[in-house]
């Protein structure tokens, strides 16, 4: 049995005020959680409020995104390390935001992943189509190459580190979602091609979100789906009673 990850990403939404706010008001909503890891992705700034509010809770927090070295003369970024050290247990990388607006691609998705896992923290790695890419019938082959250029050349021990989340990029913040089949169709090739790079016992313990426009409404029916192990959710993370009700679904 897979534990489900219920993951938040509020993007950049929320000052450290309303994280400490936001946080204590989820902490009693999904005090009972125990059948998933809830867990908290805020804006770096944000993040010492949020691992203090979640102190002695089920919250875990995590960051958004990370770099790839440890320190340096690299204006504006944050280590995994760093990361680490304020108290994340997880991060966010390779986000369709992060490769679409600020040039992430499969090879930094990989040095980032290596870098998360070094420093002992969970990565949730990214993967989706576009909505061109699913209407010309190349999601497969597009989520093979995010696979192998993003976390291919991982070893097994370390691929067990980390988890997935198939976002189709058409149904983020757009309200559409993937029916609960096309999300499993996507989800068991990936687990297929986990299966073939790193053998049948990694393939059945990696866990494998869903994200795009996941809501309180939709989420039962995702989930249903067994090979759903947790959802990303965005947008309707932002409303602790909201995202409470997605995890407690
Ligand atoms: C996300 O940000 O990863 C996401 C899935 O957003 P939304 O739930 O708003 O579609």
């Amino acid at each position: 049995m897979r534990k489900p990850v219920m993951a938040a990403n509020w993007k950049m939404y929320k000052t450290a005020a309303e994280t400490t706010a936001a946080i204590e008001k989820l902490k009693p909503l999904v005090a009972g959680s125990a059948h998933a890891d809830v867990v908290v992705c805020a804006p770096f700034v944000d993040l010492p409020a949020a691992v203090a509010a979640a102190q002695g809770s089920n919250i875990e927090v995590g960051g958004q995104d990370v770099f790839w070295l440890k320190e340096g003369a690299y204006t504006g970024e944050v280590s995994a390390s760093m990361l680490a050290a304020v108290g994340c247990r997880w991060v966010i990388i390779g986000h369709s935001e992060r490769r679409q607006y600020f040039g992430e691609t499969d090879e930094t998705v990989a040095k980032k992943t290596v870098a998360a896992l070094e420093a002992g923290l969970k990565p949730i790695v990214c993967v989706g189509e576009r909505l061109e890419q699913r209407e010309a019938g190349s999601t497969e082959a597009v989520l093979a190459e995010q696979f192998s250029g993003g976390f291919g050349g991982l070893t097994a021990e370390q691929f067990g580190g980390l988890a997935i989340a198939y976002e189709p990029v058409w149904a983020i913040g757009t309200g559409k979602t993937a029916t609960p089949e096309m999300a499993a169709d996507a989800h068991r090739f990936l687990r297929a091609q986990i299966r073939s790079r790193f053998g049948e016992a990694v393939a059945e313990a990696c866990r494998i979100l869903y994200g795009g426009s996941v809501k309180p409404e939709n989420v039962k029916a995702l989930m249903a789906q067994e090979e759903l192990d947790g959802a990303l959710v965005g947008g309707a993370s932002l409303d602790p009673v909201s995202f409470a009700a997605i995890v407690n679904s």
